[in-house]
């Protein structure tokens, strides 16, 4: 298995330029220092050679993950709002038109439907056709707002 190493000397042409390696034991080929195991995010020296990050950088990286899948969810969430899901939820299409009578404007029915539908569309089964899009965390971010229509 590659590891991550990288010159930890700051003087160095290859400083935390990062090296995958076999071996732990290797030195810098530039300055001759001893290559450290380092996070690929940070740069933070690693005990462990079995990992490439270190704790804080996975979880960051979890996190972001989730906030993606989160948007990429809203976004498959708005567009069957607008669309609707055939066959799956006939009655996605009559509520959204009745938003856009309410509205009469595409773009503020869009986002009354949206905020108004958004918990139903993370709870239940209005998602079905997204598999594991299902188990979203219900607290919506607050950035939901910025959703534009197109
Ligand atoms: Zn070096
Ligand atoms: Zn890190």
């Amino acid at each position: 298995m590659k590891i991550n190493l990288e010159c930890k000397n700051p003087d160095c042409d290859r400083f935390e330029k990062i090296k995958k390696i076999d071996s732990a034991n290797s030195f810098c080929g530039s300055c001759g220092q001893k290559l450290v195991h380092c996070c690929k995010r940070c740069h933070k020296p690693l005990d462990d050679v079995t990992v490439d990050m270190c704790d804080e950088c996975k979880e960051e990286r979890k996190n972001q993950t989730a906030q993606e899948n989160i948007m990429e969810a809203l976004a498959a969430c708005y567009d069957k709002c607008l669309n609707g899901i055939p066959k799956v939820s006939p009655s996605v299409e009559k509520m959204a038109n009745d938003y856009l009578k309410k509205y009469k404007d595409k773009d503020k029915a869009c986002k009354a439907m949206l905020n108004s539908q958004i918990v139903k569309c993370t709870t239940s089964g209005f998602l079905t056709g997204f598999g594991g899009l299902i188990t979203l965390p219900v607290s919506v971010p607050a950035n939901i707002g910025s959703v534009k229509c197109e």
